[in-house]
């Protein structure tokens, strides 16, 4: 997976080894170093399609990539593909957050509703490519609540919760996450993709 995150790493090895027992998941800092592409695209999608497509030029193993973001209604959907340097700074979440609810402080309850959406692109070496996708729908509250999680989890309250993301125990925001439900999508794909290498190497 081309990602140095190890909580990444281990949500998709979970998920991948319930149907592939023998799976191995390597990260980037696993693999010898490569010129890591900058994420150019508009779309979750293609950015994710850019990460697994290098990753797999580079170490010429099936590579799988996720790219994923907050999608604010009342902001037309952005912050986006631009969610981790909303502020301005990379992974500045404390600033991304401030900023997030000044900009939405004149907007109603009935108007904060949000997605984090998730997209997962797996590429192999024998040409397949799919991307499969996953969304969380929720809603912007008005202050930070929670340590866990990451990104945008203390302002964001999941569909049918009363707690933030930030809140909520990690298997639990797996169990409906973006990610999680994006993750549980491709590990059918990445089985059928591994069966092959399976029977021949034992
Ligand atoms: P990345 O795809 O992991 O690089 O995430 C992009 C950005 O989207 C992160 O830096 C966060 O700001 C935001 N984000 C993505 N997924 C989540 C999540 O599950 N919780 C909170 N923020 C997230």
């Amino acid at each position: 997976m081309a990602s140095r995150n190890p909580k990444k790493l281990e949500e998709l090895h979970r998920i991948l080894v319930t149907v592939v027992p023998a799976v191995e998941v390597l990260g980037l800092d696993d693999a010898p170093a490569y010129d890591e592409p900058a994420e150019t695209e508009p779309t979750f999608e293609g950015n994710a399609l850019i990460k697994a497509r290098a990753g797999l030029a580079a170490t010429g193993l099936p590579c799988l990539a996720d790219d994923s973001g907050l999608c604010v209604d009342a902001l037309n959907a952005m912050p986006g593909v631009l969610s981790a340097r909303w502020a301005g700074r990379a992974k500045d979440d404390a600033a991304n957050n401030r900023l997030l609810l000044e900009q939405l402080k004149d907007v109603p309850d009935e108007r904060r509703g949000a997605e984090f959406r998730c997209a997962v692109a797996f590429c192999t070496p024998d040409g397949q490519e799919d991307v499969v996708f996953g969304e969380m729908r929720g809603r912007i509250i008005r202050t930070v609540r929670g340590t866990g999680g990451f990104g945008y989890d203390a302002v964001f309250v999941p569909d049918g919760e009363t707690r933030t993301s930030a809140e909520m125990p990690a298997a639990e925001k797996d169990a409906i996450s973006h990610r999680g439900r994006s993750l549980r999508a491709v590990a059918p794909i990445v089985a059928a993709a591994l069966a092959p290498l399976g029977s021949t190497h034992g």
